[in-house]
């Protein structure tokens, strides 16, 4: 018996039959960026299965669909937003990202590792972001520009784990913006969502237990 391989579709009927996928959006954007063009070599057959994929021998991994989407979900994007992630991996989530916020929108994506801020780049200009993505190499964990004071983004997500809430990013968020977090050491992290009021205050709350590679940078020590 030939074992079916998954597709796009049948991976997003899935997310939706579980509720984790809600929105026309982010629905869109699944479609728009293919994770088949995201993953490492070799793993091509399993870009739709719902589970994280190592990325060569980097020892990061491209997340979980369903990590994806939640955290896709609970951003709340719009059409012109600018947003900062910390932790590009593979591109994919920054092109998901991208394709909500549109043309007018910007995606500032910051890695920490050279080969897979070279690697990010190639996938996101092969599935067409080049013009709204920009990805750096750094410690995202000091926000970008490094150690900018101002508030710059309506959106911030970190696709790794951090110990405790970092400055920085934090102080780069605007009033009225959200910034997503994997808080806590492995394995017992919560995802945990920050709004920063008009009045700069903030008020965080917990979405869901998740696992992520933790954060690595001088912030993190
Ligand atoms: N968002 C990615 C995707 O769509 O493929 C998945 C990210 S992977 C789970 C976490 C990434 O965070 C890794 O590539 C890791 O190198 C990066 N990372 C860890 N600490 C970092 C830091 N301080 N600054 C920037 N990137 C960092």
């Amino acid at each position: 018996m030939t074992r079916e391989i998954p597709t796009n579709a049948s991976l997003l009927s899935r997310l939706e039959g579980e509720g984790v996928l809600r929105t026309g959006a982010v629905r869109e954007a699944l479609l728009s960026s293919p994770r088949e063009l995201f993953v490492w070599d070799g793993y091509r057959d399993e870009a739709y299965v719902d589970w994280p994929l190592p990325l060569g021998r980097t020892g990061q991994t491209i997340s979980a669909p369903h990590m994806v989407v939640m955290m896709l979900e609970e951003l709340e994007l719009r059409a012109g937003m600018k947003v900062l992630e910390i932790g590009s991996g593979s591109g994919w989530n920054a092109a998901c990202i991208a394709s909500i916020v549109g043309a007018r929108g910007r995606v500032v994506s910051v890695e920490l590792i050279e080969e897979l801020v070279d690697f990010a780049t190639r996938n996101i200009r092969r599935a067409g972001f080049e013009k709204t993505v920009e990805i750096h190499q750094g410690d995202g964990s000091k926000g970008w520009p490094p150690l900018e004071a101002e508030e710059i983004y309506d959106r911030v997500v970190f696709t790794a784990a951090a110990s405790r809430l970092p400055e920085l990013p934090v102080r780069q968020l605007r009033r009225g913006g959200v910034l997503l977090v994997p808080l806590g050491d492995s394995p017992a992290q919560i995802l945990t969502s920050v709004v920063k009021g008009r009045a700069g205050d903030l008020s965080s709350r917990p979405v869901c237990p998740c696992v992520f590679v933790p954060l690595v940078g001088s912030e993190e020590t």
